[in-house]
């Protein structure tokens, strides 16, 4: 699934062609990705409007558009933006919705597990409105952190994933987050000490930064919207290794299941505390 160096890659290679665009057309071959307003109405309302902006909260990408209102996309499992020329006649696989620009330029939004979602709404809060802090902003500090683990029961591993707790943080960099910090993922996220915190957030971000300065990790569907895949899953230690050796001991990395989601880790460097 994009996680947040995926969707901040996106926004950034999109931000140049479609800041300024006006939609003129769109096509939906999947209808059930349009969450609101209904498939029916979106062309009627979407059709002549001008993007004024590409931000990113958490997961979503957000299209502040000149109206005042928002075109918001969350890719979820498989979802990628794919840009494609006026002049290309190259069939898209999986290509789900697309929206035609004033440039004749296609822009569009392959997803071959159909999960992904697109909302045309007045207040963004209503979709974005609960996430948590984002961790790159200057405003999550090690402090911070230590208050949203604070008494939490929960693995480490599925707080960091909550998107209520901390907004962009998915299964691949939870995973990264953790070896980085040297935390086994089933490690309860209100035993941790201020030092272990405090790696805690070193970690988040720095892997956080290297996945958007290698353009996201394509270990699956996820493209650039130029249709190339982005390099951050050949620098990941633990995350989609399982079964090959920890770069820091040799170990045998393993696969486990936290609440449901495939977790990665080195059972050598993330020990898990006695209780
Ligand atoms: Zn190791």
């Amino acid at each position: 699934m994009p996680e947040l160096p995926e969707v901040e890659t996106i926004k950034n290679d999109l931000s140049p062609y479609l800041i300024g665009r006006t939609i003129t057309d769109i096509t939906l071959t999947w209808s059930k990705s349009v969450i609101k307003p209904s498939s029916l109405e979106l062309p009627g309302r979407l059709i002549g409007q001008t993007i004024k902006d590409i931000q990113r909260r958490g997961k979503y990408l957000i299209f502040p558009l000149e109206s005042g209102q928002y075109l918001i996309m969350h890719m979820k499992m498989s979802g990628s933006l794919i840009l494609k020329a006026a002049s290309s006649q190259e069939e898209v696989r999986f290509s789900r919705t697309i929206f035609t620009l004033d440039t004749g330029e296609r822009l569009h939004f392959i997803d071959p597990r159909k999960f992904g979602m697109i909302w045309l709404i007045e207040d963004k809060e209503e979709v974005v409105g609960k996430l948590g802090p984002e961790p790159l902003e200057p405003a999550f500090t090690p402090d911070t952190l230590s208050k949203i683990l604070s008494n939490r029961k929960a693995p480490i591993k599925a707080l960091l994933c909550d998107q209520e707790l901390i907004a962009g943080i998915g299964n691949m960099y939870a995973d990264e987050a953790l070896f980085a910090s040297r935390l086994h993922p089933y490690e309860i996220g209100g035993n941790l000490d201020d030092k272990e915190v405090t790696l805690l957030h070193q970690g988040i971000i720095s892997v956080l930064r290297a996945g958007i300065a290698h353009y996201g990790a394509s270990t699956s569907d996820y493209y650039r919207p130029d249709g190339t895949k982005g390099m951050a899953h050949m620098f990941f230690n633990v995350a989609h290794r399982g079964g090959k050796s920890c770069p820091v001991c040799g170990t045998t990395i393993q696969r486990t299941m936290v609440r449901n989601r495939g977790t990665y880790f080195c059972p050598e460097c993330q020990k898990l505390r006695q209780p």
